[in-house]
């Protein structure tokens, strides 16, 4: 209860973060400890432990997720993607979209407290160092109010010291899914002049990071995040969000006192909550979701007694004592959205071989008339994506009798990530031509499997006119 006397009581009409004079009020969360707590830690270090992971985990001769932008490849799991490739993207954003609005109307702001790297880095690295060296809850606000002396300067450096070098490091991890471990090492071996743009992106990026760990923290989710603001509009009132069970708890009142609820009034579900609301006053927009009031509150429940689940996770119309319906009209049309976008992204990567092709036309005349021709070129660019050389040949499909096409005679072997551009010539005779028509130009691997292809118009002038 001493606590209680100096901590800010949160109001639902305004930010717990920010004092009446618009200053910063700093939340210092106190320790929890329960189901949910442990296992968000767990997932936590695994999720870390991913992070740091992939750009060394190495798939096809490349890092298992890799943005080349200087090649402008990238590398996913052994399937690698070139610009050409790009409109796979649509698929993939909608379909991360879909997903999130998916899971956010089926379970709320799960990603919040359980995924998000804003959580995860906050509540397990740096709020851990951070309780590390100033102590629990309590002792931290202390600290805050205190005078500076010895200690505190100390204690301060080294926190701030940490945190610099934890954002620093993070920084330079994210750096290698573009960059690739080697190429980020050599980079880290010479002078900033000699690659200042990644010296420069590094240095804001580290400043950033340590910026909101260290100070912006919950701010970041209450004013900035776009997805905490949507969440009024993907949830309903059978969505699966952390709720207090106003019938059970109110009205509150001491253990011993007659005719109350189950809520004792203590405190512990807003003294846990890392964005400092509570959550007795209903859903809030500042709720992460991350369960630590649950844990708070279950173990007050398991001190008296009294059955877990004061503070759950249900859905507003669970915690009213009414049946949750699963099946919405939301959930089949999200439902119906993502396994259309999956369905079309899937069909679309099975699609995706070593190698890419573009064609165009050559600029100019759309087609050319020569004595006994009629003439149409394009360009035409083979990409191999393999990490070694191959061999490869461009074969026409569609051409009519007596049409030759040249440039593109013969097999030829690119370099890994090499590209060919070569000029297509097709010829037609005029009195062959009967009008536009289109042919496919494939491109076929050293044992004639079809790899891409592209479509092409063979364009002239009107029948009547060519033969004249
Ligand atoms: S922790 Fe539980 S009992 Fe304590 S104030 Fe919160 S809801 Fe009430
Ligand atoms: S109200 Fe509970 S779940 Fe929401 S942020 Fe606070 S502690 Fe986490």
């Amino acid at each position: 209860m001493k606590q209680r006397a100096n901590i800010r009581q949160p109001r639902r009409e305004e930010l717990t973060s920010v004092n009446e004079d618009g200053s910063r009020y700093a939340i210092h969360p106190a320790d929890v400890d329960g189901r949910f707590t442990q296992a968000r830690r767990i997932s936590a270090i695994l999720l870390i432990a991913i992070y740091a992971a992939l750009p060394w985990i190495q798939i096809n001769g490349y890092p298992a997720v890799y943005l080349d932008t200087d090649a402008m490849r990238f590398h996913f799991f052994g399937i690698t993607f070139v610009s050409q490739d790009l409109w796979l993207a649509f698929f993939l954003i909608s379909g991360l979209g879909f997903g999130l609005f998916y899971v956010t109307a089926l379970f709320g702001r799960i990603w919040c407290g359980w995924a998000c790297p804003q959580t995860v880095f906050l509540e397990h690295v740096y709020r851990r160092i951070e309780r590390w060296i100033e102590g629990e809850a309590v002792a931290r606000r202390r600290l805050d109010n205190a005078d500076w002396n010895v200690s505190k300067i100390w204690k301060r450096l080294l926190k701030h010291g940490l945190f610099l070098l934890i954002s620093i490091s993070v920084a330079h991890l994210f750096m290698a899914y573009f960059l690739s471990l080697p190429q980020l090492w050599n980079i880290m071996r010479e002078s900033p002049l000699e690659n200042w743009g990644t010296f420069v992106f590094v240095s804001v990026f580290s400043g950033i990071l340590y910026f909101n760990f260290a100070w912006f923290r919950e701010q970041l989710c209450i004013v900035i995040c776009p997805y905490g603001r949507l969440q009024s509009v993907l949830i309903d009132d059978h969505s699966t969000v952390i709720g207090y069970d106003e019938k059970r708890g109110e009205p509150r009142g001491k253990p011993t006192q007659d005719g109350v609820g189950d809520c004792i009034d203590c405190h512990r579900c807003v003294q846990v909550c890392p964005t400092g609301i509570d959550i007795r006053q209903g859903l809030q927009m500042e709720c992460i979701g991350c369960a630590a009031c649950i844990d708070a509150c279950d173990t007050i429940m398991d001190k008296l007694d009294r059955p877990r689940g004061l503070v759950r996770y249900d859905s507003q119309e669970g915690l009213a004592g009414r049946a949750t319906r699963l099946i919405r009209p939301r959930i089949i049309l999200y439902s119906f959205l993502l396994v259309v976008g999956a369905s079309v992204l899937i069909f679309s990567l099975q699609g995706l071989t070593h190698a890419s092709l573009t064609a165009w036309r050559v600029e100019g005349s759309p087609y050319y008339l020569d004595q006994d021709h009629i003439r149409n070129q394009f360009i035409v660019r083979v990409t191999n994506k393999l990490n070694h050389s191959a061999d490869y040949g461009i074969a026409l499909d569609g051409l009519p009798v007596d049409a030759v096409a040249t440039g593109v005679d013969g097999a030829f072997t690119l370099p890994e990530n090499g590209e060919a551009v070569k000029t297509l010539v097709i010829r037609v005779p005029r009195n062959r031509f009967e009008g536009n028509f289109v042919m496919k130009a494939n491109v076929v691997d050293s044992e004639g499997g079809l790899l891409a292809y592209r479509e092409l118009e063979f364009i002239g002038p009107q029948p009547e006119t060519s033969n004249q």
